[in-house]
Order: structure tokens, then sequence, then C-alpha cells
């Protein structure tokens, strides 16, 4: 049985018996893990105070025989303390780390995929509150968009995916994973332009950069995301309003 360490996002954490907590962890050498954090809700425990959701560590866990790992010792790597100040931050990290929770396979690492929860969650630390849902932020939105592409979907955004027609789109399918011309918009559903080039735009940008839209466009983003992964990973989002 096997001892490693990794850096480690922690995603969920639950609690478990008497004093323990189960704990979900993004790692950069394995993917998504489950973890046992011994003796973690201990009023002394160091461990617990580490391992909270949205915070970055340097763990050392160890592989046992069965699926849970246990975490032998944490050290902080970046506790992104900006999101405990407000609530609108909160609630935007808690969409983010349910989407690489839900998103994410388990024990199948991904680079791509751990740099850009990282970089989603170090922004909304020091993100000025909006005034629509955290949901719907920019690094929300921006963060799942880039995350399909992360985990190796690319939703084609140019001409149209069911004829090949290279005029502008007006409609999309989440089941062909693209735009659609008028023609061909009856096998999919009609997607308004700003909606489009929003989209466009989230993928072409880095997350930093990820501009406010309108709260209709921000929906369209989150609707047009949401299906993509319901499609291609039956994956539901709470965090969503249902399609
Ligand atoms: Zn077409």
């Amino acid at each position: 049985m096997a001892t490693y360490e990794t850096e480690a996002i922690v995603l969920r954490t639950i609690r478990f018996s008497e004093a323990d907590n189960i704990v979900s962890l993004l790692t950069l050498e394995r993917g998504r893990v489950a973890a046992i954090a011994k003796g973690a809700r201990r009023p002394k425990s160091r461990l617990g105070g580490r391992l909270q959701p949205g915070v970055r560590v340097n763990l050392t866990l160890h592989q046992g025989r069965g699926d849970l790992h246990g975490i032998r010792g944490a050290a902080p790597v970046e506790p992104n303390a900006g999101l405990w100040v407000e609530s609108y931050r909160l609630l935007a990290a808690s969409a983010v780390l349910e989407t690489a929770m839900r998103a994410l396979p388990e024990d199948e690492p991904s680079e791509g995929a751990y740099n850009l929860t990282a970089r989603a969650l170090a922004l909304l630390a020091r993100t000025p509150p909006g005034s629509g849902p955290a949901r719907l932020d920019p690094v929300v939105l921006g963060f799942r968009t880039k995350l399909l592409v992360a985990i190796g979907f690319l939703p084609q955004l140019a001409g149209c995916v069911s004829c090949g027609a290279d005029v502008a789109a007006t409609a999309f399918s989440a089941r062909m994973g693209g735009t659609l011309c008028d023609d061909c918009a009856g096998v999919g559903d009609y997607v308004g332009a700003h909606v489009l080039d929003a989209l466009r735009q989230l993928l072409g940008a880095p997350l930093a950069e990820a501009a406010p839209m309108q709260r209709s466009v921000a929906e369209g983003v989150e609707h047009l995301v949401g299906a993509l992964l319901m499609e291609h990973l039956g994956v539901t989002l709470k965090s969503a309003p249902s399609l």
C-alpha cells in the first residue's frame, strides 16, 4: 500500500462517525478521490481546520486496500480566505466546487481541470459581489465552459454542426455538440446571438477576463453549458435551475 504526496483542492467534506470527516478532493496527481480525515472534528485537530471546501493544500495521502484514501498530513498552499467573508463569493465558489465534484471522473488526473479549478477559486476569493445570483457570476460560467474543454469536449460554435454550412448560427444542439443553421434549427433549440457570442467569449478569453453579461444572456449560457454536461456526462447540477 502506498503513501504519496499531492497538491489538492477540497471539494466537499461530510461528517463521518464520531470525529472523522470524509473529504472529497481534487488532487493534481490522481484526479478526484475520496479520503478519510481521522479525528478532523476533534477540537484540537489541525487537520480539520485545513480541510475546508475551496482550500488548496499539500497532502500526504495513504492509499489502502479500500476506496478511501487516508489523510496523513495537510499543509496549506492557498486558503482562499476571501471566500469566507462574503456570501456571494461563497455561493459562487460552491457552484464551482459542485461542478468539479460532479463533472470530473474519479481517479483520472487532469492538470488542466485542476489548474482551472484553482484559478476560478482564487478569482472568486477577491471578486466584487455581483447584483444577480452568484451561480451566474462570469467566473462561474467561464469555469463551467472551460471545464468542458478541459475534459475533452469542445463545442463547435461556428457554422452548422449538422449540415456543415458556413453561415451564421441561430440554434444549438447539445446532443450534436454545437451550433446549427436556420435550415437545421429544428433538430436543436433556437438561441439568441448574444448568448452564442457570450459563450465564444468565455471560451476564447482567459478566465480572469470573463466579462459580466446581462442576466438573460448569463441564463442562456448557463442553460447551454448545463445541457452539454447533461448530454455528454449525464450530470445535472443542483446549483443550476432545471432545464
Ligand atoms: Zn445546417
